[in-house]
């Protein structure tokens, strides 16, 4: 039986991209070879690279001017590339959680870096809302949904300079206003392929503006320049991506997908809020519609464990929350069926019956 897959990343993959991806493995668009052992420069997969960064450009209504590359390294090396193409003399970060903070880390090796507001001191679970940016700050760095803290910024900030958003865990799920950002930037693993491929969405404008030389890798002009083949890209994610995005596309594209994922949120935050035994980690207001952090109420602490147990004897996996909260949290990307969330919602009914 196939198993309710609530882990944060890598994560759950629709139906349509793992059977077209598993038939590819065998046999790549008539080709007699699997998409395993391709070669990258074949037309075939020159064709799947470049629908790849068109749909992405259409579903995010990306203007002109902008170009979608995929790079290896992680959402992390961007931590690192994002300052190395666009820090100048100084940069503003939003510091939200662990990814944010690292991202800061990294951003301190290139330039002044300021910290505008943090939320560290109560765990992340709130999103600073009353800060300034410079407005000399080359750009404005921010984490759009905290995976690990399930807090969320659902709307592009008004701030007086260009943005910077690291989307790894909600990128697609909701319309985004492109233009005012220089970088977006998303691992795969959670809302689009196995791990391995990174996309980021570049202002070609924002470029070229440093002093500082930038190692040719590093540098997303060269990305650009080559349509992202300038070393051998994953060609196993960057093709179960482009499934992913086909799916997204005949879903209705990214305000459909929306919409689902604001109803599926809810069914789960409505039995979070009524169920005397669980309770909510994030503040209302911030909650996230694609990481649902949860702990188990003050008295009733001791059945952690046991809820544990529970939801995986009733085909859940991955509900344990990140060890920087505790308790649970479900992961429901755009791939996650209503009826997997409805499961968890019934797992959790019938867990407060039997207490
Ligand atoms: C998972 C995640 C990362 C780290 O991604 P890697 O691809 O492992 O480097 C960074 N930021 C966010 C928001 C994430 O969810």
């Amino acid at each position: 039986m196939k198993k309710h897959n609530f882990y944060a990343g890598p994560s759950i993959l629709s139906e349509y991209t793992i059977k077209n991806t598993a038939a590819a493995v065998e046999n790549f668009a008539g080709t007699g070879l699997s998409i395993l052992e391709v070669s990258h420069r074949s037309k075939e997969f020159v064709a799947v690279s470049d629908e790849a960064r068109a749909l992405i450009k259409e579903l995010l209504d990306v203007p002109a001017g902008y170009e979608v590359v995929f790079l290896g390294g992680g959402a992390s090396l961007q931590f690192c590339m994002v300052p190395f193409n666009l820090l100048n003399k100084k940069a503003s970060y939003l510091d939200t959680g662990t990814w944010a903070s690292n991202a800061i880390k990294e951003a301190k090796f290139f330039g002044n870096v300021e910290v505008v507001a943090s939320s560290k001191d109560s765990n992340y679970s709130f999103i600073p809302k009353n800060f300034t940016v410079s407005p000399d700050s080359d750009y404005f760095h921010f984490t759009t949904n905290n995976t690990i803290f399930g807090t969320e910024m659902r709307y592009d900030p008004e701030v007086g300079c260009p943005l910077v958003a690291d989307m790894s865990s909600d990128i697609f799920s909701r319309p985004i206003d492109v233009s005012k950002y220089d970088v977006i930037y998303a691992g795969a693993q959670k809302n689009l392929a196995p791990a391995g491929v990174t996309l980021a969405i570049v202002r070609e404008g924002a470029l070229g503006n440093v002093e500082r030389p930038i190692p040719t890798m590093l540098d997303y002009r060269t990305h650009i320049k080559k349509e992202s083949m300038f070393n051998t890209p994953p060609v196993l994610p960057i093709f179960a991506a482009l499934q992913t995005l086909r799916w997204y596309k005949e879903l209705g594209g990214v305000a459909a997908l929306e919409k689902i994922n604001l109803e599926k949120a809810a069914i789960l935050y409505d039995e979070i809020d009524r169920n005397k035994l669980f309770k909510g980690t994030a503040a209302v207001e911030d909650r996230s519609i694609m990481n649902v952090c949860f702990v188990m109420n003050e008295e009733y602490q001791e059945l952690e464990a046991e809820f544990n147990s529970f939801a995986s004897a009733a085909g859940m996996v991955g509900i344990k929350g990140h060890r920087s909260v505790g308790g649970f949290r479900a992961s429901i990307y755009n791939a996650m069926p209503k009826s997997s969330v409805e499961a968890l919602v019934a797992t959790m009914k019938e867990f407060e019956k039997l207490h």
